[in-house]
């Protein structure tokens, strides 16, 4: 195998696997270095047990508190990242998250572009990964130059019900945005069957616009594109003067042995903490910080949200399966009687027996009338996200073993608490307060918080001063000419809404621009259908 390319990516996932996509067609040869390998198709995929138990799909790493004390971190190493994963709520952030916005703990601050700069690549990120939706149904959202090219994923009978109650009691749900390869008016040709195992599962029938099946898999058709998978990024090489990356260095199979490759650019993608890691781990003469980390900026701010996950159990049965059609964003900017923003509520995937198992206790106590079954039977699952802010104490640091260790304490409880409050209030109007609450522990690890890094981001992030900043407005490195990075690193905040769409844009964003910056030209992808897409996979609209 060659080991000169024109561009390296790290990382497979939203950020990498998309940017990969983006540059496929310009014909640069690309090696694209993922630390897993393909997540099996198995019946596991849907094994709640397994995958919410016994935690197959999560890695093996063991990170460390801020008091020294090791946990597992809920990653997810796979050609496709954490997307394998995921539930595939493909949210834009609103404009007024592109701007300073005040909360209780403090100010989530203003990115270096607005929310109509950067409209256009969200436009593109629907397309691509095939979201479905209705742009224009939620008071909150921004300007959107383009409908989403599929038409909304319907509700279930007991959803409708709620969304109808809702909207009755002066509520304005919407339907939510999902990345599912569906097509409702033509069933049989659909490859998605509209199951329960899309949140927190991977997809058996690859019927999810994850990013392996979206972004990575068309392109390996390419005679340009490589795919090395089980080849873990160790350092960064760079030149005496520091500015040019001049080697990615690789443990390809997990036998310690080096591999070197060298590329024009490289592109770090290989999530918030890792891309840390990356960077803190590539200490030089020239960066004796950390590589691009002259700032001190390299792996603070680090943010995720403040999230609860919450199954409401109510007398009427919920035969509800694919259940993630609905939000409200009611309360995600202050208003009337409110004085900060408290954030979204969105569906989750459907609970069942399965994946309750470990609540057992609870349950039992909670509730006693109810066996697991009979629980999951009348539950209707709820996401209350809050945001995080960036601080600079919240940080991924890495020590002399090479083990990452991460110092986080959440911000904006008290807005969490508002918003739990309101969502309690929203129960009455939908025939559930009067009935069980549970907190949902087993969703993303909640029981121990720390350990729930699905929504990881911010650890470098994007703006005009290199003194506050890792990147510049390009996700370039401030202090070094040939590096990019494109996981959720770059956002300087998160907002209340899930963070891959922000992602996929941005992805695409800094992959147009690099093809800017080596005068070639790409068909983006971002309006046609996968490679190999069956006829329900074209848009719709
Ligand atoms: C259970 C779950 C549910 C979620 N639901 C949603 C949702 O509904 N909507 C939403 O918007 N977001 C959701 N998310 C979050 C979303 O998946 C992430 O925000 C998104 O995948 C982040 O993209 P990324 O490129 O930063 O990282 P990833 O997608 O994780 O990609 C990083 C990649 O880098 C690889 N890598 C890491 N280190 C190295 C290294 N040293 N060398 C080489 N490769 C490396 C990893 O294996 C991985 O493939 C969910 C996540 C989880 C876990």
């Amino acid at each position: 195998m060659a080991d000169r390319f024109d561009i390296i990516v790290i990382g497979s996932g939203a950020g990498g696997g998309t940017l990969a996509h983006t540059l496929a067609p310009s014909g640069k040869r690309i090696l694209l270095l993922e630390r897993g390998d393909y997540l099996t198709k198995e019946l596991g995929n849907w094994n709640p047990g397994e995958v919410f138990v016994d935690g197959k799909y999560i890695s093996s790493d063991t990170w460390y508190d801020g008091d020294g004390t090791p946990f597992q971190p809920q990653s997810h190493y796979f050609v496709g990242g954490a997307t394998k994963m995921y539930g595939a709520a493909l949210y834009r952030l609103r404009p007024e998250d592109f701007g300073e916005l005040r909360h209780v703990d403090g100010i989530s601050p203003a990115w270096p572009l607005t929310y109509d700069e950067f409209e256009p690549w969200y436009t593109k990120a629907e397309w691509l990964y095939q979201v479905h939706g209705s742009h224009g149904e939620d008071p909150t959202e921004g300007h959107c130059s383009r409908q989403y090219p599929w038409p909304a994923v319907s509700h279930a009978p007991r959803i409708q019900q709620i969304s109808d109650s809702l909207a009755q009691g002066g509520y304005h749900p919407f339907h939510a945005a999902c990345g599912i390869l569906l097509d409702e008016a033509d069933r049989p040709e659909s490859t998605c069957i509209r199951c329960a195992w899309c949140d927190g599962y991977p997809c058996m029938v690859h019927a999810k616009s994850d990013a392996e099946v979206i972004a990575v898999r068309p392109i390996l058709d390419f005679p340009n594109v490589t795919l090395l998978r089980n080849a873990e990024v160790t350092r960064l090489q760079t030149d005496p003067s520091g500015r040019t990356v001049t080697g990615v260095v690789v443990d390809h199979g997990g036998d310690g042995m080096e591999e070197i490759y060298r590329a024009d650019i490289v592109v770090l993608a290989a999530g918030a903490a890792n891309t840390a890691k990356v960077l803190l781990s590539s200490a030089s003469d020239a960066h004796p910080a950390g590589l691009a980390n002259g700032s001190d900026q390299v792996g603070r701010n680090y943010i995720f949200h403040n999230s609860k996950a919450i199954a409401a159990l109510g007398e009427q049965d919920n035969d509800t399966v694919y259940q993630k059609t609905l939000a409200i964003n009611d309360f995600y900017l202050p208003g009337p009687g409110r004085e900060w923003p408290l954030g979204g509520i969105q569906m989750l995937g459907k609970s069942n027996a399965g994946a309750m198992k470990g609540e057992e206790p609870h349950l039992t106590k909670l509730a006693p009338r109810w066996s697991l079954d009979e629980a999951a039977h009348h539950s209707v699952d709820f996401w209350l996200t809050t945001e995080d802010l960036p601080k600079p104490d919240n940080r991924v640091t890495v020590d002399n073993d090479g083990n990452v260790h991460l110092d986080y304490h959440n911000t904006n409880e008290s807005e969490a608490a508002s918003l739990y409050e309101e969502f309690r209030k929203m129960l009455n109007h939908v025939g559930l307060a009067k009935h069980h609450v549970l907190h949902k522990n087993f969703y993303m690890g909640m029981n121990l918080p720390i350990a729930a890094v699905a929504h990881q981001a911010g650890t470098a992030r994007f703006g005009t001063d290199p003194a506050t900043s890792v990147l510049d407005i390009n996700c370039k490195a401030h202090e070094v000419d040939n590096l990019y990075v494109t996981d959720t690193s770059f956002m300087p905040s998160l907002g209340a809404v899930n963070p891959a769409l922000t992602a996929i844009a941005n992805a695409i964003r800094v992959g147009e621009h690099i093809a800017d910056r080596l005068g070639v030209s790409i068909a983006t992808g971002a309006s046609a259908a996968p490679h190999g897409a069956t006829a329900a996979t074209q848009p719709r609209r």
